[in-house]
């Protein structure tokens, strides 16, 4: 299928944004030459090999709103229905109380939801109506101030939610802070919290939906995409890390897109390109422990049909959300069902330990009998953390050189929609 007149672009990293990058170069005309270190494709987000049963590399839940991966999906000829599950936003707990947005109109949903919640008391859902607006006015004034300055200004989550109520901090700040930025919101950046929540409500409610994985990362995603990229004749090198860009064996008109993690990007640049590498390297990143839980649940919890639950977090209880998976117990029971229960930055926490109080969570809060661990997966750097005011890396690195990645400047944190945008972004500013 190559032409040999199509000029070579060489990628090192097969992870979302590096696959993301592949398939569009090739859609542009490239002839794709990927590098990935390891023996198999998708980095962080694949499939993974534990006791003879395959999880996840971690629990991954997806938005409505990531348009770019569904977009992937579609080019790649994937059955987006067949393979991703669509729930209505719901941030509920066990029995089934919280936000729940209905199908209704835009706003009318929001407000439906708000005073539907039976967790919450009238101050509560007034707090909450105050506070959306004060987002929208803060959303307001930062963008005044890009336009005047050309300077972007930030503080933290907690200080642009400080209107809200205790309870809509504890039941709805602090829980979708970690869940989007797997950060405190403390420490978290203001702006990229509310440019996911505008992102995210920009189509509600469709925009706001849960999509879960029906397979499991690797049949989602990095398999249909190696596929595809085989039959459009690019090369792929497994078990190929580059360790210096001096390797590549290429021509000096060649383009090169690094989509490895921030911190290898840092070191194959750092002799080269020192400022772009020192800035890759500042970047903070932070675990996320994933148990996966499974047992049978005696009702109510087996009559609640929600798939994704807020668990009651504390420091003894560390999970703070559990999402039904589609994979099998290996402990041989076929009525169980595996849960994964998701500790969102993980930092200062023994496996041990969380093995224990994660357990304890699945009896206690998703009333499963007996639960048995099926795998505790630690990933130690997991996401960056998207901090207050923090400067990210661009995509351009220096002449012919660019990179790609979860962390590369852009409107996303670190997550699977950020990963393939900045896939798609490096191509198109590639063209010019
Ligand atoms: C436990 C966990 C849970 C998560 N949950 C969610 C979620 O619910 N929703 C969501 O949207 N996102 C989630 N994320 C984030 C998401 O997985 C990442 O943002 C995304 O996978 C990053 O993709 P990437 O391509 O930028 O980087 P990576 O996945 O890190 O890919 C980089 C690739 O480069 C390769 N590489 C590195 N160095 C070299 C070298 N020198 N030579 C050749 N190859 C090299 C690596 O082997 C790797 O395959 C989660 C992440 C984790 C770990």
């Amino acid at each position: 299928m190559t032409h040999p007149i199509q000029p070579k672009i060489h990628i090192i990293g097969a992870g979302w944004a590096g696959l993301s990058a592949a398939i569009h170069a090739s859609l542009h005309g490239w002839q794709v030459v990927l590098y990935e270190a390891a023996h198999h494709a998708g980095g962080r987000a694949r499939a993974s090999e534990q006791y003879g049963q395959t999880y996840d590399n971690g629990q991954h839940l997806l938005l409505g709103a990531y348009t770019d991966t569904l977009a992937l999906l579609d080019t790649l000829g994937v059955p987006i229905d067949e393979v991703l599950e669509r729930h209505p936003l719901h941030l509920c707990d066990a029995r089934g109380q919280g936000l729940r947005l209905p199908r209704a109109g835009k706003w009318g949903a929001v407000v439906q939801a708000i005073v539907n919640n039976q967790r919450w008391n009238a101050r509560d859902r007034l707090s909450m109506l105050s506070w959306l607006t004060s987002l929208g006015l803060w959303r307001l004034a930062h963008q005044v101030l890009l336009t005047l300055t050309g300077k972007s200004w930030d503080v933290s989550v907690s200080k642009i939610c400080a209107l809200a109520s205790p309870r809509v901090r504890r039941d709805l700040v602090e829980p979708l802070c970690l869940a989007a930025l797997n950060t405190p919101s403390h420490e978290a950046s203001g702006a990229v919290f509310v440019r996911v929540l505008v992102d995210a409500f920009s189509n509600a409610p469709q925009s706001c939906d849960f999509l879960l994985p029906r397979v499991n990362l690797s049949r989602l995603l990095v398999t249909p995409a190696l596929e595809w990229l085989k039959v459009r004749g690019a090369s792929l090198h497994f078990g190929k890390r580059i360790q210096a860009l001096s390797e590549l064996p290429r021509l000096a008109h060649e383009p090169v897109i690094v989509a490895t993690s921030a911190w290898q990007a840092a070191h194959l640049t750092q002799d080269t390109h020192p400022d772009w590498s020192a800035r890759a390297q500042g970047l903070s990143h932070y675990p996320i422990a994933t148990l996966y839980v499974s047992g049978k649940a005696p009702p109510p919890l087996s009559h609640n049909p929600d798939p994704v639950v807020m668990l009651e977090s504390s420091v003894q209880a560390p999970a703070q959300f559990a999402i039904l998976t589609p994979f099998k117990s290996r402990h041989g029971d076929d009525q169980a069902t595996v849960w994964a229960l998701v500790v969102s930055d993980s930092r200062g926490h023994e496996r041990e330990a969380l093995i224990v109080q994660v357990l304890a969570q699945a009896e206690h809060d998703l009333g499963l009998n007996s639960p048995q661990l099926e795998s505790c997966i630690i990933e130690k750097r997991a996401t960056f953390a998207p901090l207050v005011g923090q400067a990210r890396p661009p995509m351009r690195v220096g002449p012919g050189l660019w990179a790609c990645g979860d962390y590369v400047d852009g409107p996303y944190p670190s997550t699977l929609e950020g990963a393939v945008r900045s896939g798609r972004a490096v191509v198109e500013a590639l063209k010019h």
